[in-house]
């Protein structure tokens, strides 16, 4: 990425005839669509080593767990320059040595892919959905070279194609190296697009919706309409837009039957995917576009450093991620709110079950927001089959995240005169994301510093938030806005979080019981069978819901169970429900007060 300007520069000198000559070039074709493979062509010229080491990625932006996309590849042959065949060696399983070439090496595979989502490929006769790392091999020595790709429509289709590549005609598209090129998913397909252009600072930039779904042009046009107003209030948190390259934005929406929900951020554009369709889960696609849209700052300009460059050999860990995915999940929902997509209590719904699964998480216990982060290689879409103790362990740094953001927003408002955590993306975007240069945690915390002018409050938020395993007062702030941090159900009997399920009138206790809880301290575990309550036997939420009414937290009360097998008895002490809440006062019978209206107002309103 950072050899485009020189790119641009030298396209325009041999006006666009670069293309044609670049060390690298792909071309993609859809023989074999209705069984899922596209057969793909990778040519390199002017190889300058005796072996060309071509590998298919480990990873994917924005994913961290390893996905090993070359178990997706056969029929892998390599030609030189006059068509003979060249041999090829496998030093590892995700790599080929090609040797004995002419200067030029073409490989040739069929790839299969069947899941249309963020990160892997949907092949089908209604599109071909791409993301790069799962899609194209790559050479050593060519990482800084520039590609071209051409694709191939298959015959019959009214496919266009969608893309932050640069278009050099309909179908050809080139990338000014191999970052750009992995970080730039594509989308051929029957879509319908719309656009529109935004002003930022004087340029006027290009923001696009490739949208392939099966629903009316109502619905496109609403979520277009959306779209448009949640883009501006993204915008007016930063007070421009990032200069995007070569001045466009593009969502690529694929909302098909054979999609699998997911949204992953790209430089340029974003790939968002859904089984359903828009007219029955317009609200949740919108908050997958808010939260999508605002990476196009946070983590695609404001940048940690631990994921710069991205490393397509292995898996990447970043102690960011609580804030370029947390604070960003935060955004996503308040800018769903400002932008009128949301109401007062949705927003308010999201924000109480974030905090309320950080209160009630075990893992807060275990490790800090940036430890959680670095994670991700193990959670992050990642597959394994020995279980893993992740209910005590483990809180998502999305979640985490969010809440930090929650708190730090809050902190900022009531301490200190004009600032918001607006003001401290702001101050971000500034030191870190125009000048795109990335960040280490350390500046995190300076730039706290700098922005209040008050060291020790950025010290103490760090260290007892971000490095430390406290969680901040979230009661006392909420007041300010009017809004109130309740339990949902007080006062009533509860057995606490418990993973169950009713599975043939059996009471399953389906994964491990969380630290603390009343039926982890009597020693229940996961595959245990609850077989009755207070001498009830227990076949249904209905028989459960009817002995704990019965009750009060701290009552005890005889369970018998099964545990491995073995039919057991024991007292367990009922609590009070866990399960916190966030509501307006006027929900908590009271009135806002006209300061805490106003705070509210300035918080959750519109900033147009
Ligand atoms: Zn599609
Ligand atoms: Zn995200």
């Amino acid at each position: 990425m950072r050899t485009l300007c020189i790119w641009i520069f030298l396209n325009f000198w041999f006006a666009g005839s670069l293309w044609a000559q670049s060390e690298v070039n792909y071309t993609l074709a859809f023989p074999n669509a209705v069984h899922h493979e596209a057969e793909v062509t990778a040519a390199f010229r002017n190889v300058k080593t005796p072996v060309l080491e071509v590998r298919m990625s480990r990873s994917s932006p924005g994913r961290y767990a390893l996905h090993e996309f070359a178990k997706n590849v056969y029929n892998v042959k390599a030609v030189n320059g006059q068509g003979k065949p060249l041999s090829i060696t496998r030093p590892n399983p995700h790599q080929w040595n090609v040797s004995n070439h002419d200067g030029t090496v073409k490989i040739t595979y069929t790839l299969f892919g069947d899941r249309a989502d963020g990160t892997y490929n949907g092949i089908d006769e209604q599109h071909a959905h791409l993301n790069m790392p799962a899609t194209v091999m790559y050479a050593s020595g060519f990482e800084t070279s520039p590609v071209t790709v051409n694709f191939s429509i298959p015959a019959g289709k009214n496919w266009t194609i969608a893309t932050q590549l640069k278009s050099v005609n309909e179908t050809t598209f080139t990338a000014p190296d191999l970052q750009y090129l992995m970080d730039s998913p594509t989308e051929l397909s029957n879509f319908v697009w719309h656009q529109w252009p935004v002003n930022s600072k004087g340029k006027t930039k290009t923001i696009r919706i490739a949208l392939h779904h099966a629903g009316t042009e109502a619905e496109a046009n609403h979520y277009t309409e959306a779209t448009q107003r949640i883009v501006a209030q993204a915008q007016a948190v930063y007070g421009e837009l990032p200069d995007y390259d070569y001045g466009t934005y593009t969502f690529i929406a694929c909302y098909m039957p054979q999609a699998v929900g997911d949204g992953m951020e790209h430089r340029n554009s974003t790939i968002v995917t859904s089984t359903h369709p828009l007219a029955t889960h317009s609200r949740d696609h919108l908050a997958t576009v808010s939260h999508e849209y605002f990476h196009s700052w946070n983590v695609e300009r404001i940048r940690p450093k631990s994921l710069e460059p991205f490393n397509y050999a292995e898996a990447n860990m970043s102690g960011e991620l609580w804030l370029a995915e947390g604070f960003t999940s935060y955004y996503g929902d308040l800018l769903l709110h400002r932008s009128k997509n949301s109401t007062l209590d949705e927003v308010l719904a999201s924000f109480g079950n974030e905090l309320n699964f950080v209160l009630n998480a075990p893992g807060k216990n275990y490790f800090s927001p940036v430890e959680m982060s670095m994670q991700a290689p193990f959670v992050d879409a990642a597959q394994s089959i020995d279980p893993v103790n992740r209910p005590n362990t483990y809180i998502s740094y999305y979640t985490y995240g969010s809440v930090i953001a929650l708190a730090l927003d809050l902190e900022l408002r009531q301490k200190f005169k004009n600032l918001t955590l607006d003001s401290y993306l702001q101050a971000l975007w500034q030191a870190y994301g125009i000048p795109e240069k990335p960040y280490v945690l350390t500046d995190l915390q300076t730039t706290l510093a700098s922005l209040t002018k008050n060291e020790t409050f950025a010290r103490n938020f760090f260290q007892e938030h971000v490095y430390g395993k406290t969680l901040a007062d979230y009661k006392n702030p909420l007041t300010a806005a009017g809004l109130v941090l309740r339990k949902s159900q007080p006062n009533k009997a509860s057995l606490g979080l418990v993973p169950l399920t009713f599975q043939d009138s059996q009471a399953v206790i389906t994964n491990y019981t969380f630290v603390g809880s009343p039926l982890y301290q009597i020693g229940l575990d996961k595959q245990d069978v609850i077989l009755s309550l207070d001498n009830q036997p227990i076949k249904s939420w209905e028989d459960l819901a009817a002995v704990l009414v019965k009750h009060q937290p701290a009552d005890q009360i005889t369970i018998a169970y099964k545990h491995l097998g073995e039919s057991r008895k024991s007292i367990v002490t009922l609590i009070e429900n866990p399960y916190w809440e966030i509501v307006t006062v006027e929900k908590a019978a009271g009135k806002p007060t006209k300061a805490q209206q106003t705070f509210r107002d300035s918080w959750l309103g519109s900033k147009l």
